[in-house]
């Protein structure tokens, strides 16, 4: 059996949705299909859940709905109309986003997921309904019959009682779609996952059914080495491990939501990105293990957004207890981190700067001064993190110099460098500004003989 999702631009209109028919039909073994909500048609488009977010936030504020919800119905008028489908459904869809808009908003987060799930949620059922308008008898399955998902303030993940809960989908006569993005906790509370979380219910689904394989269609042809609107005609990967994937996705690779390998990565499944609208090509399999290439470098990213908390404190290497208090401190404001590169006397702390505010800036460097008797305490913004990544890097020597290198010729100062204990990557922070210049030059050095 072959779980498959199609994301949103997959689903946008009714050309799409009959690509999808298409892609289903032409492998039998394609039984359980995840959809995402409708996305962009073209890059100036707005994606359902975009509209479905500016409707709930309307409804919050008291501001008037009408016009906004009748700019997601009108979404899902102009499919039903492509495939020829009986326009009752839309109207279905119009109570059912009344219907949500009039629930409980003491909890404004529940309220919102509620409303962004129905993009999923209502054209998964419309693919079923156009599935069976077409000969292919297929099944609408909710996320009810048994994504049971965590309780707030943690973000959304799966229990493990999802996995056996969704196991006898493996029997389905008929296609199963299933909407992707959400979840119920055990008191029947609708959670969604992050954006693009899609994916994740893919993969559950996937795990769930112990499936031979897990296509995840989307708009582009594969996974490539580097960024393609920076560097030039990159490098596609063909096969990568799940390691190497889940490095690249950490930073910047969107293609593949980074929570979405783990279900599938605990029992082997191995996946597949391919472009609904080039099916025949092979796209990129992410699989355990691959042989070695004799390329050492699998991919390079980079991404922004990053913030780093500078401690300095003499004779801190000596004083049992320092590294707990001060991550004590970030974990009292709900604040993980992504590196922690050390001295013997100071140590850095890098996150994701999003998570930072005015507020619990302030409060993080007064404790961190006050608690820990710190000589110097900095909150420094405006890094990127640059990652090169590659199973095969463990038995080469001498890469990091390469890279140090190739970002020195660019005139970047190197202001953190890490690498992982797996030695599958290496990660360079640097200042934002230099971030597009060095992949560049780090793509020319590891990449700049290989045929694209
Ligand atoms: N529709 C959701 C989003 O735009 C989830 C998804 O498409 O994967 O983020």
């Amino acid at each position: 059996m072959i779980v498959c999702k199609f994301g949103g631009t997959s689903v946008a209109s009714a050309e799409q949705i009959q690509k999808v028919a298409n892609i289903v039909k032409s492998n039998p073994a394609r039984k359980i299909v995840a959809v995402s909500a409708p996305g962009k048609r073209s890059s100036d488009d707005i994606k359902v859940t975009d509209l479905l977010i500016d409707l709930s936030n309307a409804a919050l504020n008291n501001d008037d709905i009408e016009r906004k919800l009748q700019k997601v119905v009108t979404r899902y008028q102009a499919i039903a109309d492509g495939l020829a489908l009986d326009y009752a459904i839309c109207d279905v869809i119009a109570v059912d986003l009344r219907e949500r808009l009039q629930g409980d908003k003491s909890n404004e987060e529940l309220f919102i997921d509620n409303l962004k799930a129905s993009g999923e949620d209502n054209n998964a059922k419309l693919i079923a309904a156009y599935f069976n308008s077409i000969d292919m008898p297929a099944r609408y399955v909710s996320p009810k019959e048994g994504l049971v998902v965590n309780d707030l303030p943690e973000r959304t993940f799966a229990l493990p009682e999802a996995y056996s809960n969704l196991a006898p989908l493996k029997d389905t006569k008929e296609i199963i779609v299933f909407p992707g993005f959400f979840g119920y906790t055990k008191a029947g509370i609708l959670r969604t996952f992050d954006r693009g979380g899609s994916d994740i219910t893919g993969s559950i689904l996937a795990a769930a059914v112990e499936a031979e394989l897990y296509e995840n269609f989307t708009d582009v042809d594969c996974v490539f080495s580097a960024n393609p609107k920076v560097v030039n005609d990159p490098v596609e990967i063909k096969e990568i491990t799940y390691r190497e994937m889940r490095e690249l996705s950490y930073a910047g690779f969107s293609v593949f939501h980074d929570e979405a390998l783990m279900p599938v990565y605990k029992i082997g499944v191995p996946v597949n990105i391919k472009n609904t609208n080039n099916p025949s090509a092979p796209g990129t399999r992410i699989v355990p293990n691959r042989p070695a290439t004799g390329r050492p470098v699998t991919g390079i990213s980079a991404d922004s957004g990053f913030s780093t908390l500078y401690v300095s404190k003499y004779l801190m290497n000596r004083e049992v207890g320092f590294g707990r208090k001060l991550l004590q401190i970030l974990e009292d404001e709900n604040i993980s981190y992504e590196h922690t590169p050390s001295g013997l006397d100071d140590i850095s702390v890098i996150m994701r700067s999003n998570q930072l505010t005015v507020e619990n800036e302030a409060r993080i460097l007064a404790r961190v001064k006050n608690e820990l008797s710190a000589d110097d305490v900095q909150m420094r913004h405006g890094f990127s993190m640059i990652v090169i990544v590659g199973e095969g890097m463990r038995n080469n020597t001498g890469l990091a110099a390469r890279a140090a290198t190739a970002i020195s010729k660019t005139g970047a100062n190197i202001e953190m460098i890490n690498q992982g204990s797996s030695e599958v990557s290496l990660v360079f922070g640097v200042l934002q500004e230099f971030e597009n210049q060095i992949l560049q030059a780090l793509y020319g050095e590891f990449f700049a003989h290989v045929q694209a």
